[in-house]
């Protein structure tokens, strides 16, 4: 065992956050993009209205409109219909007296004089008269000018990931084009004699690359524009030397394999040649040996090789990285609670994070069942699963207590 076997040199995962929020911010310039293209883009800068929405009071239903203040003057909540129709794009023409209502639909502008809009399920009408409910509360079914969003107020901050609805919202408030951060541009690359290239043959020994399909898919669904550099063999000067050609093409470059201090393992010594590492390995299960540091001035990333630690270590600590690189503030991984269906108790000292799969208990109620294996090595513990289970400090779980859950859909 080498020196570095004690968990007193692992780094908690925590530190290692911490750390990458102090080593990394925004490493891409900005430019305008049409709306459309600005999904999964991260916002450069902050998005004020120029417009209050709804930009006018306007009917919530298809109904009638009313002064409310009519209700106490007219007996039984019978008023007089005004021949005018408001529908949806038209401009209301005269203002409503009192004891008047007024044919309304959904989307149309109150006019002047109207604070109430009654369904039209819940009036009756003749040909010059409609009765509505008496006890109708004043405002009920009008959507007021503002009421979402006030003229001039920040409503997309500067960092923001931009989802459909921040989209919707922005040609709500008639932007047809936003400012953006360029996309991250991240070279992958695998290292092993043993790995192929899936679609050719497989020889004895080997076994096809999965880690380049993961972390290439991975950066996708960041919104970063992955460069695919293939399959590295396991020597020093051929690891260096695609390490430097990845350095000189992307903004970022991200290795699996080779991370550990085998004889096999030369990505940390390329490293020391070409830059050097701020960390490396984590006291976290799987994935212990990651490393965070910088070749030729470009953040580097260097993970595990088995896939499951890869892709674990890819959300745990690339994501976070990668997503402050790229203009983003909210980096960190979303977890919530919810009831353990497993026991478990915690053989070593590292954070533990299981692969589980969500059910619905009998009571209707989310319960999360761990993966049959522990192990880094299966694969199908992330296909079968749908996120993982942050066991934290705890080192025994019993059925029914909470835990917390990281659902891969919000690792995106
Ligand atoms: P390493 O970290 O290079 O010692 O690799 C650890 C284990 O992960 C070994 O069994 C490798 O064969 C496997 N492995 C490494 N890279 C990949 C990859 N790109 N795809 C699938 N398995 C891999
Ligand atoms: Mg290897």
């Amino acid at each position: 065992m080498d020196c570095c076997e004690t968990n007193d040199e692992l780094i908690p995962l925590e530190n290692a956050w911490a750390q990458l929020d102090q080593m990394f911010s925004s490493v891409v310039a900005s430019h305008k993009v049409p709306l459309l293209d600005a999904l999964d883009c991260i916002l450069a800068s902050s998005v004020t209205s120029p417009i209050s929405l709804p930009p006018f009071d306007n009917s919530a239903m298809d109904g009638y409109a009313f002064a409310h203040e009519s209700l106490s003057k007219e007996q039984g909540g019978r008023l007089r219909l005004v021949s005018e129709r408001l529908s949806a794009g038209t401009t209301p023409q005269t203002p409503l007296g009192i004891g008047e209502v007024v044919r309304i639909f959904t989307g149309a502008p109150l006019p002047p004089g109207a604070d109430t809009v009654a369904m039209q399920e819940h009036c009756t009408a003749t040909d010059s008269t409609v009765t509505v409910p008496t006890n109708i509360e004043c405002g009920t079914n009008c959507r007021l000018s503002g009421s979402d969003i006030k003229e001039g107020s920040q409503v997309l901050g500067h960092g923001r990931r931009l989802r459909p609805q921040d989209l919707a919202m922005a040609a709500a408030m008639g932007f047809d084009s936003l400012e953006v951060y360029r996309p991250l541009r991240v070279a992958v690359l695998s290292t092993g004699n043993e790995l192929h290239e899936p679609g050719s043959r497989l020889i004895d020994g080997g076994i096809f690359d999965a880690n380049r399909y993961a972390l290439l898919s991975l950066l996708r669904w960041l919104g970063c524009t992955p460069i695919d550099k293939g399959i590295i063999r396991d020597d020093l000067h051929s690891i260096t030397e695609a390490l430097r050609e990845a350095a000189e093409g992307a903004d970022v470059v991200i290795s699996s394999g080779g991370m550990s201090v085998g004889e096999e393992d030369h990505v940390k010594p390329a490293i020391t040649s070409l830059g050097k590492l701020a960390f490396w390995r984590i006291n976290i299960k799987p994935g212990k040996p990651v490393g965070i540091g910088e070749i030729l001035g470009k953040p580097f990333i260097g993970l595990p090789g088995n896939p499951v630690s890869a892709v674990v270590t890819f959300n745990l600590l690339a994501r976070p990285a990668l997503l402050r690189l790229a203009g983003c503030d909210d980096t960190m991984p979303v977890s919530f609670q919810v009831k353990s269906g497993f026991e478990h108790s915690c053989k070593g000292s590292r954070r533990e994070f299981m692969r589980g799969r969500l059910i619905t208990s009998s009571d209707g109620n989310a319960t999360v069942e761990k993966f049959r294996t522990e192990s880094s090595g299966v694969l199908s513990s992330l296909v079968e699963t749908d996120g993982l289970i942050d066991l934290g400090e705890t080192k025994e779980v019993n059925i029914g207590d909470l835990v917390s859950f990281m659902p891969f859909g919000m690792l995106r």
